[in-house]
């Protein structure tokens, strides 16, 4: 078996344990293997050995690498998209992870009525944290960013996405987790919208994630290994 192999049962592992810990069901859990820095061949193997959903967060790397990936897998954009790379963006991924502004949502609208694209399925990311380094929509914005979002036609809001503070101790991640997962479920009885993801958990946390409720993980480097090794930066 390839260490990636491994590395994918192990997390398969977690996942259960959590989920069993919440009483959820952990097939209600999407994993997404994060593969920024990662090169196509690993990337292949992954999606060999069961992975069905890709996640990038640079433009430009996931075009370099999508004509060498074996076709079928979902690819799930996870960065912060300029309006400019927008077209391209549309043609390369099925969800777009991180809304973060409403200028962001029209570009995507407007493209995707040019191009044709009948929808664009995507989360808005949320700075549950108000970390001035991160991207995203503060809570206490999110019900008016969302009834914009939804008025543009060929949005289709799918849920919510949160990136947590890093914290040496996960356990501390947990109150960020919790705090996106009501806003998730506020957002949904009082705004009658049909959102079924809520994106949260990487791979120092996911475990946490599952407890609190993530319908969707994204983990890199428990999957493929420290990205950093080889002076590759991120
Ligand atoms: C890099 C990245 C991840 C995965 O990070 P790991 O800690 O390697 O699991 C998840 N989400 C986003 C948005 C990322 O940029």
């Amino acid at each position: 078996m390839s260490d990636i192999a491994d590395n994918l049962d192990r997390i398969r592992q977690n996942v259960d344990r959590a989920a069993q810990r919440a009483g959820t069901n952990p097939r209600d859990v999407c994993l997404v293997a994060v593969t920024k820095n990662v090169n196509f061949r690993r990337i292949n193997d992954a999606l060999a050995a069961g992975i069905t959903d890709i996640g990038e967060n640079r433009l430009q790397e996931a075009r370099e690498k999508f004509p060498d990936v074996t076709p079928g897998a979902r690819w799930h954009f996870i960065g912060h998209l300029q309006r400019n790379k927008v077209k391209e963006a549309l043609q390369l991924f099925s969800l777009v992870q991180s809304l973060d502004r409403l200028s962001l949502g029209r570009e995507l609208d407007k493209n995707a009525s040019q191009l044709g694209v009948p929808r664009v399925d995507c989360l808005v990311q949320v700075n549950v944290a108000s970390e001035d380094s991160k991207y995203g929509v503060a809570p206490q914005d999110l019900p008016g960013f969302l009834r914009e979002v939804m008025a543009l036609p060929r949005l289709r809001l799918r849920g919510l996405m949160t990136i947590a503070p890093y914290a040496a101790d996960a356990e501390e991640t947990r109150p960020v987790f919790r705090q996106l997962r009501i806003l998730w479920q506020q957002c949904r009885e009082e705004q009658e919208v049909e959102m079924d993801i809520l994106s949260m958990g990487m791979t120092n946390d996911y475990t946490v994630a599952v407890e609190e409720g993530s319908t969707m993980i994204r983990v890199g480097t428990a999957l493929f290994g420290d990205r950093h090794q080889g002076g590759v930066q991120t």
